[in-house]
């Protein structure tokens, strides 16, 4: 089978291809290389450089690649920006991911496989939150995302192409060879490790008067490669559909750096800060759905092993990718 992976060289993308290169998929990586890297592309498979929003490009690798099925990861992501910059992620997200589904849909893929977030959500009024939760994203970057599942929607009803997708919590951890390198970085466990090694002087908690019982916010962390796995169980099921992925446990910042604490042997310097603007308390998916639909399971759900990974690439990789 081929697969078309957009946004390969990042850092769920450079995963996920390494996952389906291991269980013998033919994959073809279309990517800008704005935020992604070329190391970070499995040498296995073909790299395009190029844009998700030239219709010439993706038609062509899919005729030239004869490809079965999408997988769709390439997009902005950052919060913060996409509130600055609401056009670029309605731009970049919305209209450059509408022609890439088009031209999939036109060409006669079969299944569509979307990078989707728990920030279509919004502020949750139920824990953990299933996916029949009211969609009331509070950002341009989660109304970007419900966009996409939307038109996808349409598209299965009108054209046929299955689409599957896969609403992310907080992806964390690396397998041996890929790990996260943002630029710049703006999530807790790589800034926590990075206070670790020293290049950052201290962690700065945003806000401890939440009403959890340590006061800090509680994430659902997700390891990266039983999220990379779940996109091939998704390639795999017939039908389409919406499914949370999470391990279903929250753990706040301040667990998460007793957990870095733990296993870097370093003690992290904290600074209370204020809160994060549109930070909920306490964000924790049902993964039921798909541990149900898809038989997925997460097999790295506990914090260490999460933040161990992760400390394993930065110890191994103390720059990244040095690409840039
Ligand atoms: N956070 C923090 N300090 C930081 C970065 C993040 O306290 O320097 C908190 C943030 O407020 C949130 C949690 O850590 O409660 C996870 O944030 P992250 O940006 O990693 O993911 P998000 O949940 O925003 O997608």
């Amino acid at each position: 089978m081929n697969i078309l992976v957009t946004g390969g060289a990042g850092y769920i993308g450079s995963v996920t291809v390494e996952q389906l290169i291991e269980q013998d998929y033919r994959v073809v990586v279309i990517d800008s290389m704005e935020r992604g890297h070329k190391k970070a592309v499995h040498p296995d498979a073909t790299l395009v450089e190029g844009n998700i929003g030239s219709k010439k490009t993706v038609a062509d690798i899919l005729r030239n690649y004869d490809i079965d099925a999408v997988m769709h990861f390439a997009a902005d992501s950052l919060v913060g920006e996409s509130m600055e910059n609401p056009a670029k992620y309605f731009h970049n997200n919305v209209t450059c991911g509408l022609t890439l589904m088009h031209t999939a849909a036109e060409h006669g893929v079969k299944r569509f496989i979307l990078s989707s977030t728990a920030a279509t959500y919004g502020e949750p009024n139920e824990i953990p939150i299933p996916e029949t939760h009211p969609n009331a994203p509070t950002n341009p970057y989660g109304e970007s995302k419900l966009m996409l599942e939307k038109i996808l929607k349409w598209f299965y009803q009108s054209y046929g192409m299955q689409y599957t997708a896969l609403r992310y919590f907080n992806a964390c951890g690396a397998s041996k060879r890929f790990g996260e390198d943002h630029d710049p970085e703006t999530h807790l466990i790589p800034l926590v490790l990075d206070a670790a090694t020293g290049k950052r002087k201290f962690i700065s908690v945003f806000g401890d008067d939440y009403p959890t019982p340590d006061g800090t916010c509680i994430r659902d962390y997700i390891h990266v490669i039983d999220l990379a796995k779940a996109h091939i169980l998704a390639l795999n099921t017939d039908g389409s559909g919406i499914f949370n992925l999470g391990n279903g446990q929250g753990f706040s910042v301040k667990e998460v750096i007793a957990a870095v604490e733990l296993v870097t042997g370093k003690k992290i310097a904290v600074k209370i800060a204020p809160r994060r603007a549109g930070d909920p308390a306490r964000l924790v998916a049902s993964s039921e759905k798909a541990q149900k639909e898809l038989g997925w399971k997460p097999l790295y759900p506990s914090l260490e092993d999460m933040v161990g990974t992760a400390w394993k690439w930065k110890c191994a990789n103390p720059e990244g990718y040095k690409d840039k």
